[in-house]
């Protein structure tokens, strides 16, 4: 629309201050954006929209790199959710009406991916191989970069410094978004014997290009951590009103009137990709049809993993009352195993996703095998999503008389962690999987979301059967009474399971609400029953080494959870308690090769000190006698007071290494267990939010 290069010297933006300090810090609730919606539309009106980076460019060029990390670097430096936003939606903006086709690769970049989850292509360089080539393109010594390191916490800067030191001989053509980002991607996909080479060349050009501010950031995507405090929910919702104004820049439309179409395109951006969590996808469709028609080209498609919906914990079967009495619900098994979102497309593909939208169809080629069969013969089932999870299952075993003689059940999770990961061939499977369906999410072209789960699980029945040793559906029972509630729980835990699921049945509070934890799911774990209702999923950041018996190896460990909105792990808690010698052995082997010569710039420890950090790899599931305020500690810091909160006598249960580094709980949660106890100490229990999911 225009000719960037005009004095651009101020920025066009600048914030007005009040309402300020409402603002949330920790994420960007439905009334933030609201307002949100009403200071862009404002800013909008008032000001023209061009020249809002200095790196201006023309209409048709690519974008170039420093538009992108001179937004980063205003957004670095504010905590405010709101300026967040309007920096990055004024930056979008300005990208779709000149660059649209660098749009995708801009947020990709925001949000630290090269693709979508499941096509499972990441960044994360290894430190060493990029102090390495800070190194070689520099000149400056190993040591010197990794003490500068210490000092700084952050190879981003410290790669600043050094190219400050270094004398530029020539300037190298400015770096523009599509290089970078496909850089990047070359250097993730490199693998093989010489791929270190080749990545150490690749980063050494970029950081040669590179001017100013420019090689922090880079460095910091290369890590794989931006670390500005821009959360992927913001993303969404300002590249949601970036587009709507784009398309509206010619209507002469009221602040309010604006503000309205802002506030509502923002939602159906949101609602479209709860369902198809796909930029490849969404950021075409939106160039194209605005949000507007966004739903007519956009909506739950097999092959396109969506969120799960997630269930809010309860520590007794009267708050499950409390929240459902009177109300139709139904209680279901909760299987101890792990997530499978099964994906059948028309063509005759099949998929299954874990939790995290990661494709696990190599490790269950089993799985891939019997899904055909569960369709029902009678039933023209064309495709489908199914909502399930996958179960380590016994196999009945048989005398020679044909009489079973055991076998034929549920195994425990434990079970389930012994199955290798990759390469999985169906003849070598030595633990047998069986999948239990609880929803159905999809049906002959149709998604069934917005129906009532009541509705849902009688089309999972009418269109799938169970297959013997390889399918069935959740167990379920609708109780009404603490009584009948406490014998299926107890039945539920006598048959391996981990408690029930407890679900809305009917209406609109019963249907699925993708990547939300609600409260129409609740879940009663038997070990809930004492506690502090549920266990937590943490990663291992650092150790302290072993005495007495333990010398040689590490006695206890240091555990932290992620905070997606500042990506930082923060330290909860030091745990030395529930682990066999056997174990701390195991544990010793698996974390020594992780261990890292310097802490990591993204882990906010406070003052908590172990002897060696780790690499984030390893998450434990760990039980707690409760939780407490912390001056050590550093998890969810700043919602009760400065102090974080930190668990008490913390119990080590099982390894979970079906989860990433970036699924612990996390530290709302972690802050909602905190509040739930405090509530439950005061003699109330805690109404409150009903969603606290990815949004
Ligand atoms: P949690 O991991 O403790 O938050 O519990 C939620 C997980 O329980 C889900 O992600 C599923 O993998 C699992 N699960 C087992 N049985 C069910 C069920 N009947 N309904 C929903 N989720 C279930």
């Amino acid at each position: 629309m225009s000719d960037a290069n005009s004095s651009a010297e101020e920025s066009a933006f600048e914030f007005e201050s009040e309402g300020e300090a409402e603002e949330d810090e920790a994420g960007l609730a439905p009334v933030e954006e609201k307002k949100a919606a009403k200071k862009i539309a404002a800013i909008f009106l008032k000001k023209a929209p061009e020249n809002k980076t200095k790196a201006g460019w023309k209409a048709g060029d690519p974008v170039p790199y420093s538009a992108l990390t001179e937004t980063f670097e205003k957004i670095e430096a504010t905590t405010k959710r709101l300026e967040i936003l309007q920096h990055l939606t004024l930056l979008l903006q300005q990208v779709s009406e000149r660059s649209p086709d660098n749009l995708l690769r801009i947020v990709y970049l925001c949000i630290n991916r090269l693709c979508p989850d499941y096509e499972g292509l990441e960044l994360g360089i290894g430190e060493s191989l990029l102090m390495k080539a800070i190194a070689q393109s520099t000149g400056r010594e190993m040591s010197r970069i990794r003490k500068e390191l210490e000092q700084k916490g952050d190879l981003g800067l410290v790669a600043v410094a050094s190219r400050q030191e270094q004398p530029t001989m020539f300037k190298a053509a400015k770096l523009s978004v599509p290089t970078v980002f496909k850089s990047l991607k070359e250097i993730a996909q490199l693998t093989g014997n010489k791929s270190q080479d080749r990545k150490i060349g690749i980063i050494m050009k970029l950081l040669a290009a590179c001017q100013g501010e420019e090689t922090k950031y880079l460095i910091r995507s290369l890590e794989g951590k931006l670390r500005i405090g821009l959360a992927e929910k913001s993303v969404v919702v300002a590249l949601a009103q970036a587009i709507i104004y784009s398309k509206q820049v010619n209507k002469k439309l009221s602040e309010a009137a604006l503000a309205a179409k802002l506030d509502e395109g923002t939602a159906t951006v949101r609602a479209v990709f709860s369902e198809l969590p796909s930029y490849d996808l969404i950021v075409p469709a939106l160039l194209e049809y605005g949000v507007e028609g966004l739903r007519d080209h956009c909506k739950l498609t097999p092959g396109v993993p969506l969120k799960p919906m997630l269930a809010k914990p309860t520590k007794a079967i009267g708050e499950v009352l409390d929240r459902f009495e009177g109300k139709a619900f139904t209680c279901e098994y909760k299987y101890d195993g792990e997530r499978a979102q099964v994906h059948y497309l028309e063509n005759g593909q099949l998929a299954i996703f874990s939790r995290n939208s990661e494709n696990m169809s190599v490790k269950y080629p089993d799985l891939i095998e019997s899904v055909p069969k569960i369709r029902k013969a009678d039933k023209d089932v064309k495709s489908f999503c199914l909502d399930c999870e996958a179960v380590a299952w016994k196999m009945p075993e048989f005398d020679e008389s044909g009489t079973q003689t055991g076998g034929g059940h549920l195994l425990p999770f434990q079970e389930l962690a012994r199955r290798k990961r990759k390469d999985v061939k169906v003849e070598d499977i030595k633990v047998k999987v069986k999948l239990f369906a609880f929803d159905i999410l999809y049906l002959n072209g149709e998604p069934l979301l917005h129906l009532d789960l009541a509705t849902r699980r009688k089309l999972l029945h009418e269109n799938f059967q169970p297959v013997e040793n390889e399918f069935d559906f959740a167990r379920s029972e609708d109780c009404t009474t603490v009584e009948e509630i406490q014998t299926f729980l107890d039945a539920s835990v006598k048959d391996s399971c981990e408690g029930l699921m407890v679900k809305m049945l009917n209406g609109a509070a019963s249907t699925y609400a993708p990547s939300q934890r609600s409260q129409n799911w609740l879940k009663l774990k038997k070990d809930y029953l004492a506690g502090t209702g549920d266990s937590l999923d943490l990663i291992v950041v650092g150790a302290f080494y072993g005495k007495g018996k333990r010398t040689n190896v590490y006695g206890a460990f240091l555990l932290a959870c992620y905070d997606a909105d500042t990506e930082t792990y923060q330290s909860i808690c030091k745990i030395g308690t529930g682990f066999s010698e056997e174990q701390l052995l195991q544990f010793y082997q698996l974390l020594k090769p992780l261990e890292l010569s310097n802490k990591k710039g993204y882990y906010d420890m406070g003052d908590a000190k172990p002897d060696v950090f780790f690499e984030p790899q390893v998450i434990f599931e760990v039980l707690t006698a409760d939780l407490s305020l912390s001056p050590v500690y550093t998890a969810g810091k700043g919602a009760v007071d400065q102090r974080g909160i930190s668990l008490r006598f913390p119990r080590f249960i099982r390894l979970r290494d079906d989860k990433g580094p970036e699924d612990t709980t996390s530290p709302e949660q972690i802050i909602e267990m905190y509040q739930r106890q405090q509530a439950v100490s005061n003699g109330r229990t805690k109404g409150g939010d009903d969603e606290d999911g990815f949004w």
